[in-house]
Formats: structure tokens, C-alpha cells, sequence
């Protein structure tokens, strides 16, 4: 079956060109206990041997960017109506960005450590069925700063299903992470980021404020622009996924909002 899926994924991809949901993205986002909007989210985790209040030592300090905490959001406004809005970045003129990952196949054990480190939110588009495979894994995570928003269940392009059957993937996911992680998505990723009219209908229907796209992709350690090469806008929003390269896709995801003096910041808490 994951074979199945992942030739398919790869099909997918390659007639399409996308950059977005290769092999192993997760969802998700940063509603742990600790995170309020527009501060560092703490480690909630038991310092193990350090009396570090706030960030733990770890092997990726000498390669982590460091940040100011992130500025107090300016909410923006979505809009209304039968269908959910469809955003690709945040509309701010804040020096923010926003580092978020797809799927979840692919657990690698770095990635606790370089969010603890890292000490910033992401958000994480999950599959449902996947989540549940290891739950402890995205928990961890979620405790840490990383929100859970739904990506589907099957990780099938939504325009090539009916309304009844995307409300199912998206409803579906968003109620089975809302049982994992204690907290029900209220944002959808869209697998392949392809969607039609349909999909933003059944996303309102399930309760979504908006469905993303994305502005930079990361893959490999390196990161893919969109307009000029090594430019990012207030607002823009990073895809990267939960893959082998996890670590050099986080720290040049990360380097790159360093190096266009942005801040990685709650996509939550940009919303209404
Ligand atoms: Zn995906």
C-alpha cells in the first residue's frame, strides 16, 4: 500500500512538477499548551541534566539561526462565505515567516531536538492515518512548539474526488487528529496543494478557516523561491516535509528566514 502510494506520489509529482508533498510531509500546528501567540513557545519537556530555563543544548546550536521572539500578531481578516479561502502566504507587513511540514512518513528522531533548540512554532499538515501510526512521535512535537493542522487521509488529489469523498479526507483527518492531539485542525493542506472548488467548499463544511499553499519549498537542504533567488516577503510560508534530509531542510528553512532578517512565527495566531 505505501509502495502504491508512494509510485503514485512520484507519478503525481513528476507530471505535475510540484515541488510540495513528495514523499513525506506531516501536519499539524502549534497549539500546545504553552504556545500563546506572540511569544517562544517554551519547552514543556524535562530538561534532562540542564537547568535551562528555555532552550536545551543540542549538536545543531553552532548551525541554528538565532531569533528575537516573534512580534505580537496582527490578526488578518479571512473571508467569509460557502467556500474556504485559499492563502498562500500571510498578508503582513510584520517581518515574519512561517515554516510548516507535510505528511509524516518519514519520523526522524532529530526532529525533536531541532525543535526544542530551535525554540520557534511550525505548523504541521498531518495525514490522519499516518499521525496515528506514532502518535508519540507528533506529540512530542506538538509539546514543543508544532501545531497539527489536516492534510487528508490518503493523500489523494482532491479534484479528482467527489464532494462527498474530499469532505470525507478532510473532515475525516481533522477529526481523527483532533482525537490524537487533543485539538481539532481547523486548517487544511491539500495533498499535491491541488484543489478545486469542491475541495474549499468541503474544507468550510468541515469547519476549515482556510486552506494553504505555500511560497518557498525545502527539499534536500535546499530552498526552492519563487521570483528572485534568496528573496523572501513578510508573511511567506515554507514547505518542507517530514523526509531523510529533515535536519538540512530545518536549518535551511531556518538560515533562509535569518538571512531576510524574518522571524518564524504562529501561522495560527496570524488568523482570525
Ligand atoms: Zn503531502
Amino acid at each position: 500500500m505505501r509502495l502504491l502510494h508512494r509510485t503514485s506520489l512520484l507519478l503525481l509529482t513528476a507530471v505535475l512538477g510540484l515541488a510540495g508533498c513528495g514523499t513525506g510531509e506531516p501536519a499539524g500546528r502549534w497549539a500546545g499548551p504553552t504556545a500563546s501567540a506572540g511569544t517562544t513557545p517554551s519547552p514543556t519537556g524535562t530538561a534532562t541534566g540542564t537547568a535551562t530555563p528555555s532552550r536545551a543544548a543540542s549538536p545543531f546550536d553552532g548551525r541554528l539561526p538565532k531569533f528575537d521572539p516573534p512580534p505580537v500578531p496582527e490578526k488578518i481578516t479571512l473571508a467569509g462565505g460557502p467556500t474556504a479561502p485559499l492563502l498562500n502566504r500571510i498578508p503582513t507587513t510584520q517581518r515574519v515567516a512561517f515554516l510548516t511540514i507535510d505528511d509524516g512518513w518519514v519520523k526522524k528522531p532529530e526532529a525533536l531536538a531541532l525543535l526544542k533548540a530551535a525554540g520557534i512554532p511550525v505548523t504541521l499538515f498531518l495525514l490522519g492515518p499516518v499521525a496515528a501510526e506514532k502518535p508519540d512521535f507528533f506529540t512530542d512535537l506538538h509539546r514543543n512548539g508544532a501545531t497539527i493542522q489536516a492534510h487528508s487521509l490518503n493523500h489523494l488529489s482532491m479534484p479528482s474526488l467527489s464532494y462527498e469523498r474530499q469532505k470525507q479526507e478532510i473532515c475525516g483527518s481533522a477529526d481523527q487528529l483532533g482525537k490524537l492531539f487533543g485539538e481539532r485542525p481547523t486548517l487544511f493542506r491539500p495533498p499535491f496543494g491541488e484543489y478545486n472548488q469542491t475541495t474549499l467548499r468541503a474544507a468550510r463544511d468541515c469547519g476549515m478557516k482556510a486552506v494553504f499553499h505555500w511560497t518557498q519549498t525545502v527539499d534536500k537542504g535546499k530552498v526552492r523561491y519563487q521570483g528572485e533567488w534568496g528573496k523572501m516577503q513578510p508573511g511567506d510560508i515554507m514547505l518542507m516535509h517530514f523526509r531523510d534530509a529533515y535536519a538540512d531542510d530545518f536549518l535551511a528553512a531556518l538560515s533562509a528566514m535569518k538571512a531576510n532578517n524574518l522571524t518564524p512565527a504562529l501561522l495560527e495566531s496570524y488568523l482570525p
